[in-house]
């Protein structure tokens, strides 16, 4: 056959097409000519022995869903060359959401789940050797919870955040040929953060969804801009460090509700996780797309009187003073039964709480409450009728500036300010985040279960009970259905703070995926070979 000039011009265009559809877009930084490139750990593709999310893939299209129109100039636009000097960081959200999508093609082209493991263990490694740094920053700028207790969350979230060890893959044998379920990624996430627990929430959402191979845009609460600024700088460049692609963890630098709403608007962004308020919750389910919720609690914690008091005692005091009373699953008010109050009362002095009297808790109430006008919503629930929401000026503060605003001079060290009140007043029926634990006496456990529900207010966040008795404690557990619901210990234990499992940052109640973690950030793929593909036909 002779061949003309045209069709070997037509051959060579052809095996060309070929060659640049196997090899896929090039990546952010590793554009022609780029010399700024960070070499890759793995330049082959995931293997199914490796990988569980891509066990199904026999191509090239794994973990890929239609990918939406990028601009263009994305590889020639100078902002994504420079991912080395940003570190994640964007000034416009556009630019941190197609730098975190292009990131995403490249971390699930060439990396394998060990790669993602090492990336992982980079970033858990730089958040601990920071971690005291990053908790200065974050009380400095936002002014509210503990130093030190905001070093041990650092610390819990690089530690008991699980990372790759999550994701399993279920498989299915039989007569009629192998059906496997892996987990994949969604592709980008769109992230919002709170200011109670900001660059916490940042460490143990990335682990968790880079671990299931996404990357991930932060919109974070605006007064905590500056501190998420630099977790987000200390994990791109430990993944950097450890090969991985630059721009997986990405950032606007200034945040507001309208780059949040670009966030949500964004084609590239295939799953929305808020972290937040009843507010921020309602946002995001609106949007049309799979949305993760952690709401708001109001955690009750019920003493009967078979319960070691004393035990009780501490263990309440541990909770709810942690981080200023900051922590969405911190003890919020106390439900006692009467014949067990005035026990725990006397154990709860005796271990650093100072009860309010009267006319100090009138007092607070003046200063730290402010009333309703606007009917905005409060607290924990997103009800306009409620008479008051906290000041934000008291949010977090320590109870020593309680005491110095009451002019009390207490002697020893106070962590918590008690006040006994009936079940309706505002310091139970609101998510305060104060260090006042309003303590409500009651006569029987039914009253105390029906009070606590109440004061739960639908949120099915976390419950607690002290008590020997296991039928009350099946009783309460049956009646509040929180996701996190702790027996005789402290709240901080139903987070894996001195009590087993994983810990988590992101608690989806609302929405109910519950503790999240790597699984929760991933799609399942159902993979069939059925007989017809061992069949000989013939
Ligand atoms: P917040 O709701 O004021 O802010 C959270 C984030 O949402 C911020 O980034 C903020 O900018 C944004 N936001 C606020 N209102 C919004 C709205 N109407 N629309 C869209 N976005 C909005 O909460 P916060 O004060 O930062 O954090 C404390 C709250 O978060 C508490 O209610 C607490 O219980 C809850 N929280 C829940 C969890 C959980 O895992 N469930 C964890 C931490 C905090």
């Amino acid at each position: 056959m002779n061949l003309t000039e045209k069709d070997i011009q037509t051959i060579i265009e052809s095996v060309m097409k070929n060659v640049e559809s196997a090899i896929g877009p090039a990546p952010p930084g590793h554009s022609e000519g780029n010399t700024n490139s960070v070499i890759p750990i793995k330049l082959k593709e995931i293997t199914e022995k490796d990988s569980v999310s891509t066990a199904c893939s026999t191509s090239k299209q794994q973990n890929r869903t239609p990918s939406p129109k990028v601009n263009a100039s994305t590889n020639s636009n100078p902002v994504f060359n420079t991912g080395m000097e940003t570190f994640g960081v964007f000034e416009k959200i556009e630019l941190a959401i197609e730098a975190g999508y292009m990131a995403q093609l490249d971390y699930v082209k060439r990396f394998e789940l060990k790669d993602r493991e090492r990336i992982i263990q980079a970033i858990r490694e730089g958040v601990m050797t920071e971690a005291k740094e990053l908790a200065r920053l974050v009380y400095e700028e936002t002014g509210i919870g503990s130093y030190q207790d905001k070093i041990a969350k650092h610390e819990l979230a690089a530690l008991k955040t699980p990372g790759t060890e999550d994701l399993s893959t279920a498989a299915f044998s039989g007569d009629n040929g192998l059906t496997i379920v892996e987990q994949a990624p969604f592709g980008l996430i769109g992230a919002v953060t709170p200011v109670t627990n900001p660059t916490e929430t940042i460490v143990n959402n990335v682990i968790s969804m880079l671990a299931a191979g996404n990357s991930v845009v932060f919109n974070v609460h605006p007064s905590s801009k500056q501190s998420c600024a630099r977790v987000i700088t200390i994990i791109n460049k430990a993944i950097q460090g450890a090969g991985g692609p630059a721009n997986l963890v990405t950032m606007v630098k200034n945040p507001t509700l309208e780059t949040m709403q670009k966030l949500i608007d964004s084609s590239m962004v295939k799953l929305l996780v808020g972290t937040g308020g009843p507010g921020l919750v309602k946002t995001l389910l609106k949007s049309g797309k799979k949305a993760i919720g952690a709401g708001a609690g109001n955690p009750p914690v019920i003493v009967d009187d078979t319960a070691d008091i004393e035990h009780a005692a501490k263990s309440i005091i541990e909770g709810a003073s942690f981080d200023n009373n900051l922590l969405c699953i911190a003890e919020k008010e106390v439900f006692v039964l009467d014949s067990a109050a005035d026990d725990l009362i006397f154990h709860l002095l005796n271990n650093g709480a100072y009860m309010l009297d009267r006319h100090q808790l009138n007092e607070v109430m003046n200063f730290a409450l402010v009333e309703n006008k606007e009917q905005v919503a409060a607290g924990c629930s997103d009800d306009p009728k409620r008479k008051y929401h906290i000041s934000k000026k008291w949010i977090g503060k320590d109870a020593t500036q309680f005491l110095t605003e009451l002019k009390a001079k207490p002697k020893g060290n106070v962590k918590l300010l008690i006040c006994e009140v009936d079940a309706d007043h505002p310091f139970v029926q609101l998510e305060q985040m104060m260090p006042i634990l309003p303590i409500v006496r009651v006569r029987d456990l039914d009253e105390a279960i029906q009070q606590a529900v109440r004061a739960e207010h639908g949120n099915k966040h976390t419950a607690m009970m002290h008590s020997k008795n296991i039928d009350h404690l099946t009783k309460f557990a049956r009646a509040i259905e929180t996701t996190i619901f702790v027996k005789n210990a402290s709240s901080l234990a139903g987070v894996g703070f001195g009590g087993e499992g994983h810990t988590t940052m992101t608690i989806a109640g609302p929405t109910g995926e519950g503790i999240t973690s790597a699984k929760t950030f991933t799609r399942q793929r159902r993979c069939v070979l059925a007989d017809g593909g061992f069949r000989i036909i013939g």
